[in-house]
């Protein structure tokens, strides 16, 4: 069997599937200026998810994330999560979403085989995540995160992109909310994409600084486990929720690297700030195609590198990261 590996010895049973660019929030970090559409373009269909997941799933992914854009945006969305979902191999099926459907569709997506899902919250003042996301619907995502608990989904978690000046002194508030609630809350630090200007240099904020923080007031650090991604996970005996940190500044941040990409176009991307990806809509048209696709997947893993060059200040050719999927 070929088998999801690199150069590194790094395995990869983690796919971050895209599957739309379009997304209707205009996060300052991410889309300031909203969705631009540019020409009619035609994302994958849930017959090519289906054969894309099957070749994966035969090569060793055990989970797939669905993301964008905005996932819940397509109305064939909770048909993708059935789909892969019952491809033989696929254990977990999550997505990441702004949650403003989540109030309705929770438990839709929860039948179809949703195992798991993360929501972005970039603060708990109503007007200070409008003043980042552009949108006007705290209340709304609130309401789609106690839907998804009475769904059935045991734990949520919680996306806040770190931003100096404008959620970096919101720890307590962060704290008081997960302590009675089954919440992983997870401070992602900000990163430098290719259409950002000045803002990453205003806002950025070292995780390490809440970490700091979390230490002092008697948070511990979880051991990691041989399979765990990327984020730094805290557990405190008084709360309920956890907290993790996403610092992809801080050194090792690639050793446990465990995913790869594709986009909504079904480009492979070996690296969220690579500098291209490697295109296999052509081997998704057919069923007979299952070999080729594989070949081209394991041929593609010998250029993995051993890690982004963020430090150097490149962050490739990832205009923002709801173009390729977040
Ligand atoms: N629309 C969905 C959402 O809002 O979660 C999924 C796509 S979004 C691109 C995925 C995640 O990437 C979100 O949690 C978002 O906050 C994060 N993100 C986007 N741009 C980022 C950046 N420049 N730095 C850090 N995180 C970023």
């Amino acid at each position: 069997m070929l088998e999801l590996e690199d150069a590194f010895a790094r395995k990869f049973q983690y796919l971050r599937l895209s599957v739309t660019d379009v997304c209707n929030f205009k996060c300052q970090y991410c889309l300031p200026d909203g969705y631009q559409p540019e020409g009619r373009k035609s994302f994958l269909t849930v017959a090519e998810i289906a054969r894309l997941t099957r070749a994966f799933a035969s090569m060793g992914t055990s989970k797939v994330r669905l993301t964008g854009g905005e996932p819940s945006l397509r109305k064939d969305f909770t048909q993708i999560i059935e789909t892969v979902a019952n491809t033989p191999g696929i254990e977990k099926v999550a997505m990441t979403t702004n949650g403003y459907r989540m109030a309705k569709l929770a438990h839709e997506w929860r039948q179809a085989g949703l195992t798991a899902i993360n929501v972005s919250v970039d603060s708990l003042d109503p007007r200070m995540f409008h003043q980042i996301t552009g949108q006007n619907r705290f209340h709304e995502v609130m309401a789609g995160i106690d839907a998804a608990l009475t769904a059935g989904f045991s734990q949520v978690k919680v996306n806040a992109v770190l931003m100096r000046g404008l959620n970096d002194n919101d720890l307590e508030q962060f704290l008081s909310w997960i302590k009675h609630n089954p919440i992983q809350l997870r401070f992602i630090e900000l990163m430098k994409t290719g259409e950002m200007d000045e803002l990453f240099d205003r806002h950025h904020v070292r995780g390490a600084l809440i970490k700091t923080q979390l230490l002092h007031l008697g948070w511990q650090q979880k051991m990691r486990a041989f399979n765990d991604g990327p984020a730094e996970v805290f557990y405190h005996p008084d709360y309920q929720g956890e907290i993790g940190l996403i610092m992809p500044y801080a050194k090792d941040f690639c050793a446990s690297c465990n995913r790869l990409r594709v986009s909504s176009l079904g480009k492979l991307h070996l690296c969220l700030f690579g500098d291209y990806g490697v295109d296999l809509r052509d081997l998704l048209t057919d069923d007979s195609q299952i070999g080729s696709l594989q070949q081209r997947l394991s041929d593609a893993l010998v250029d993995k590198k051993a890690t982004h060059f963020l430090h150097e200040g490149h962050s490739g050719m990832t205009p923002n990261l709801a173009s390729i999927g977040g």
